[in-house]
């Protein structure tokens, strides 16, 4: 079939967007990218009582910073607006008219407590072609009190009607055709007078019906939703344009077994959101991965490989090269665990590849946190210092435990260091080999290592211990980047004052 591909979103604003939710709208990104065609964004809010003040401008600031664009949508417009349902009313009636008046929808007046007592009554009470006989509906009533009802303002809803004995075919991309019974399907409700809307399925067919969608890509929580779907176009006479259905596999708990859900986060330490949440309503807090320090490349690489593979073992991909290799095709049918700690992996692979100086203006926030003020280190510093502690940090905040000697002069030694390598003759070696810094046109690996090496071993004082001696003065522990490259940044006077300092402060073990 030869046609336009528009795809969309179209979450519900009932919380702070799922990870889950965040694979499927970039999924339908790439999807969309890569064939030339439109990604649409609609906000599914015709459920009020789920309603949650936020989470709309939630969703657009979480798909903004992941880098997924959206083509038509609420603040972008397009030709099939409005995208929010709840500004859609009209159309929704319209067309539960059209159902009405073709006999393929009934008005229901049951009171919740008549719907409880026929569960009672009956087990596994289905609201359905076997039962809606006995209801209280406009199937059942004279056409003259159905009016009356209405028109006195009694609360009804819309129900489909589905013929019992019917073989519903879905097709789906991923799973192949799907064959139910519509025996095992109730009247569901399309439409609620009380608050004069529609259901998610009334809604979501009729839009993606204007809005003229090639594909329908979602998570699998709704391919039970779908057989009923694929009635509804043909109810309105739409199987012709009917949406290609493509349903993506779960994302399962990182052991394996189940759904992800938050408390598989809470337990392990990985957030499921794609940015902080604050519930308005308790006040709880979400850790989100862009708070957590994830850059959002890395999240988009690590989402796009939950569910689909590019057929080799390629793993970093920009979104560019997602766009160019991305195919429903190679989604799998089977869940994908959330294997959390491969996406620090590849936060930690974007971090290498991330340009030092951004690095660096990432950093300065977490200077100013604890207690550093970046303006007083020129760009240069701070850039350098990023660039010899890089490699060790998987989130930008780890730059702190790397790399803060470089800004703060260590007050503190580590103890088992200092046991084994500073000695009594250590305070009499530093002060000579500081004599011998001096001298050098700088402390870099090129103009200072073999000097200063030199004279260690001319001297035949023991290697390990003096250059772990200096290390502790101007670290404060036997650990980071090449001794060289730390002099070289901090310069001889900082060096010199360092060692001083460590002099001064370290008693000499005995
Ligand atoms: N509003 C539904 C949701 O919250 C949309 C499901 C679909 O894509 O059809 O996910």
């Amino acid at each position: 079939m030869d046609r336009e591909v528009r795809v969309r979103f179209a979450p519900s604003p009932t919380g702070p967007l799922h990870i889950g939710g965040v694979r499927t709208a970039l999924y339908n990104y790439l999807f969309a990218r890569q064939n030339g065609g439109k990604m649409i964004l609609r906000i599914e809010d015709t459920d009020s009582q789920r309603f949650v003040p936020g989470a709309e401008a939630y969703i657009n600031e979480a798909l903004a910073w992941l880098g997924i664009e959206i083509d038509e949508g609420i603040a972008q417009g397009g030709p099939y607006g409005p995208y929010k349902q709840s500004e859609r009313r009209d159309i929704y009636r319209e067309h539960v008219k059209t159902l009405l008046d073709n006999g393929k929808a009934y008005i229901a007046f049951d009171t919740p407590a008549e719907l409880d007592a026929a569960r009672q009554a009956t087990p596994n009470f289905q609201y359905d072609s076997h039962t809606r006989g006995r209801m209280r509906n406009s199937l059942t009533m004279d056409p003259a009190e159905v009016q009356r009802l209405i028109d006195e303002g009694t609360p009804y809803v819309v129900r489909f009607k589905i013929d019992a004995g019917r073989a519903v075919e879905v097709n789906d991309l991923i799973r192949g055709k799907v064959t139910i019974k519509s025996d095992i399907l109730d009247d569901k409700v399309l439409y609620k007078s009380a608050d004069d809307l529609p259901t998610y399925h009334l809604a979501n067919i009729v839009d993606d019906h204007l809005m003229k969608i090639s594909h329908v890509i979602r998570g699998e929580e709704w391919l039970p939703s779908a057989p009923l779907h694929v009635l509804l176009y043909e109810a309105f006479g739409w199987a012709d344009t009917m949406p290609q259905f493509v349903h993506l596999p779960l994302l399962l708990k990182p052991d394996g077994k189940g759904k992800l859900s938050k408390r598989d986060g809470d337990r392990l330490g990985f957030p499921v959101f794609p940015l902080l949440w604050t519930d308005p309503a308790t006040g709880n807090v979400s850790r989100g991965y862009r708070e957590d320090g994830y850059l959002p490349q890395a999240v988009v690489n690590f989402l796009a490989l939950l569910g689909w593979n590019p057929g080799d073992d390629t793993e970093i991909m920009s979104m560019q090269e997602l766009i160019n290799r991305f195919s429903l095709e190679h989604c799998s049918r089977s869940g994908a665990k959330f294997a959390y700690e491969k996406g620090t992996w590849f936060n930690h692979q974007y971090l290498q590849m991330l340009p030092d100086e951004e690095l660096a203006e990432l950093f300065k926030p977490i200077l100013r946190e604890h207690g550093v003020n970046p303006d007083d280190f020129s760009d240069d510093y701070i850039r350098r210092a990023v660039g010899l502690v890089k490699g060790r940090i998987n989130f930008v905040r780890d730059l702190w435990q790397h790399a803060a000697f470089f800004f703060v002069a260590p007050t503190e030694y580590e103890e088992k260091s200092v046991r084994k390598r500073w000695t009594a003759e250590t305070p009499a070696q530093l002060t000579e080999m500081l004599q011998w810094m001096s001298q050098l046109p700088s402390l870099s690996p090129a103009d200072a290592e073999t000097p200063v090496l030199d004279k260690i071993k001319e001297r035949q004082w023991h290697m390990g211990n003096v250059m772990n001696a200096l290390r502790l003065a101007v670290v404060g522990e036997c650990k980071g980047p090449h001794m060289f490259e730390i002099t070289e940044l901090l310069g001889y006077p900082e060096v010199e004052r360092r060692v001083n300092t460590a002099i001064k402060n370290i008693q000499i073990p005995d």
